[in-house]
């Protein structure tokens, strides 16, 4: 991709609402423009991000058995009114009509359709288990949208949502969704920690909200740092037999501020352990029976022939509000270092004189070889000084930067820099691509 045909408009200061570092950057590095409050439009540089960490959370809920479906944004307000949410929900809900006079509104989540959906198919327990998931945008009208993708009115989600015949097989779907979720999370390069959540009335064990430990995030959290530095189990687990992998951690204690007790915190954790810390909610898994399924009669027929209400888990991803995670946990005075799993392109070239003909070409060598080897490639090829072009690569933080100039040229060597760490190489070429690959 040249430069010079791209869509990066990006800002030398980011506006003075913005009050966090990742709002800051996201608007200063040409990701997103706000359309109205807590409504962002995705820009090309944005997407690319935004497509990336789709894709992980996609493949790791694939991985643990989930199928992708796709439901619509607009719902029939009579669906939640079968559960009874259509009232409980409160202003949070954006209503709407049509022509018609019907009543809808913009999901805020998915329990009811998807229930629809199931009972509309499905009626036996040969069928089971089973675990759909979509990544849809989603409308919360939040009383104080900020910090920009963190905490949208429009955001994308992931939500998956598990159908078993029992309480005894909806827990082993909830290890899957909560071994899914530690993988999903450190592809990004995240350490996100399981920690005990508000279950409501439903009651039981079997809610976790994963948190990414952040001094902005809006959350008062409390657990044991060994929880922190456990690395994830990753995809080669025996997936019909997770329970291990999940004792092993919450056996360690973790809670959110709803679920603290100051006093089990003292007793279950080791003076130099306690952490207690600000974190940032990027998902949320839930065990809730047949709170939907009993309203909304979707049964099923059991081994014994006898009909029963089917067990339904929930499982959330904020992949939109990841953005903004991941650059709190991942940026430098210079700007965004983005990880190379997510990153919106592999490497930068930048051309140091786009005047001079040698240098175009030894850099659009260099292009077309890194593109031949699966590479994403940005290519600075304007006319701006190398300051700027410098400055613009280290703010959008590309992990790579690949820079060509008349001198390296005559020499044969070029400069790679890891944007993570700063370091510097003259090399050849052919190294250079050798250490990219
Ligand atoms: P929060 O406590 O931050 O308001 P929530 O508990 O209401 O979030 P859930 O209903 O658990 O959210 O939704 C699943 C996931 O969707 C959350 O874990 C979070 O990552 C994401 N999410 C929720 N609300 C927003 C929002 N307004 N903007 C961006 N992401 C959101
Ligand atoms: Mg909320
Ligand atoms: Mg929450
Ligand atoms: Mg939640």
């Amino acid at each position: 991709m040249r430069l010079s045909r791209y869509f990066l408009p990006t800002l030398k200061e980011a506006p003075a609402d913005a009050q966090i570092v990742s709002h800051q950057l996201m608007l200063r590095a040409g990701l997103i423009r706000q359309e109205a409050a807590g409504i962002y439009a995705w820009l090309p540089l944005g997407l690319r991000v935004l497509r990336r960490i789709e894709q992980i959370v996609r493949e790791e809920q694939e991985r643990a058995g989930s199928v992708e479906l796709l439901m619509p944004t607009l719902q029939l307000a009579d669906l939640w009114r079968e559960s009874g949410r259509y009232d409980a929900y409160g202003p949070e809900m954006l209503r709407i009509k049509d022509r018609h006079e019907r009543e809808l509104l913009y999901g805020p989540t998915n329990e009811e359709m998807i229930t629809d959906i199931f009972r509309a198919y499905v009626k036996s327990y040969k069928s089971l288990p089973l675990n759909l998931f979509h990544i849809q945008w989603k409308f919360r009208d939040e009383r104080r949208p900020r910090f920009g993708v963190m905490r949208g009115r429009e955001f994308l989600m992931k939500d998956a949502y598990s159908f078993d015949l029992d309480e005894a097989s909806a827990r082993k779907a909830y290890n899957r969704m909560f071994v899914a979720y530690l993988n999903t999370f450190a592809r990004m390069g995240l350490k996100a920690v399981p920690m005990r959540a508000d279950t409501g009335p439903i009651g039981g064990d079997l809610s976790h909200e994963f948190i990414v430990l952040a001094d902005t995030g809006e959350s008062q959290v409390f657990c044991d740092r060994k929880l922190v530095e456990m690395p994830a189990p990753g995809g080669d687990v025996d997936w019909n037999d997770l329970q291990s992998i999940v004792d092993e951690r919450i056996a360690l204690y973790a809670a959110t501020e709803e679920m603290h007790e100051a006093a089990r915190f003292e007793a279950e954790t080791d003076e130099g352990d306690r952490l207690t810390a600000r974190g940032i909610e990027v998902g949320h898994i839930f065990y809730f029976g047949t709170k939907y399924s009993t309203p909304m009669k979707a049964r099923v027929q059991g081994p014994d022939g006898r009909d029963a209400d089917v067990h339904m888990g929930s499982y959330g991803v904020g992949v939109s509000r990841l953005l903004g995670a991941i650059i709190e946990a991942s940026h430098d005075a210079s700007g965004i270092i983005w990880p190379d799993a997510v990153a919106p392109f592999d490497v930068v070239v930048i051309n140091l004189r786009a005047s001079d003909e040698g240098v175009c070409n030894a850099c659009e060598d260099a292009v077309n070889r890194l593109e031949a080897l699966g590479k994403e490639v940005l290519y600075d090829d304007t006319d701006e000084r190398p300051g700027g072009k410098f400055a613009t690569a280290d703010l959008i933080g590309i992990p790579w930067q690949l820079t060509i100039g008349p001198k390296g040229v005559a020499e044969g060597v070029v400069e790679l820099k890891r944007r993570a760490t700063g370091d510097k190489l003259s090399v050849p070429l052919d190294e250079a691509i050798a250490r990219l690959t």
